[in-house]
């Protein structure tokens, strides 16, 4: 950041008084901007033994495969906004199930939350921002072409549990990968 969003002044980047960390700070009209990690949700489409994934046709990893997922907008709840992503990716129309995953990405500010729906029908195809969608068995699955390692070890451990007939709740973290 660098220009104020309220009057177009430069900003500061330095720690407001009483605060532990720095913030961008107007000088003008001495406005704080609070930067926050933002929310990613999505879901697994379900339809009998196999899951509904989407081919990215945007950056990044354009050309990968990914769940129904994006940022959360607004005044809508987790539920409508898993929902609305599934919609405009895959035109599927999917009933939310049970709240399957929550992953914190720290090194980005992210964090992810996916739950399991049911497909209501298999009218689907391509939202504008899918090159193609497609069910898929566990056997399947494009490990190699999954976009994401946050929907790769979700993924990994439903078909696992699944085995077991028992999905249950998770919660975990995504460390940076150091180089
Ligand atoms: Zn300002």
């Amino acid at each position: 950041m660098k220009f104020c969003s309220n009057c177009g002044g430069l900003v500061e980047w330095r720690i407001p008084e009483g605060d532990a960390l720095p913030r961008y700070i107007c000088p003008s009209c001495h406005t704080i901007h609070y930067q926050n990690p933002k929310i990613v949700v999505g879901c697994i489409p379900e339809w009998e033994d196999r899951i509904l994934l989407c081919r990215r046709a945007i950056e990044p990893r354009h050309g990968l495969w990914t769940v129904p997922s994006g940022f959360m907008e607004n005044a809508e709840t987790l539920v409508q906004g898993a929902a609305r992503e599934t919609l405009e990716e895959a035109n599927a129309r999917v009933e939310m199930g049970n709240l399957y995953a929550i992953y914190n990405i720290p090194h980005i500010n992210q964090v992810h939350v996916l739950f399991r729906a049911r497909l209501l029908d298999l009218d689907f195809s391509p939202g504008s921002e899918s090159l193609d969608v497609r069910l898929f068995a566990e056997t399947e699955i494009p490990w190699t072409e999954l976009a994401f390692r946050v929907i790769h070890e979700p993924l990994r451990r439903y078909f696992e549990e699944r085995q077991c007939g028992r999905l249950g709740f998770h919660m975990g973290t995504i460390e940076e990968i150091r180089g």
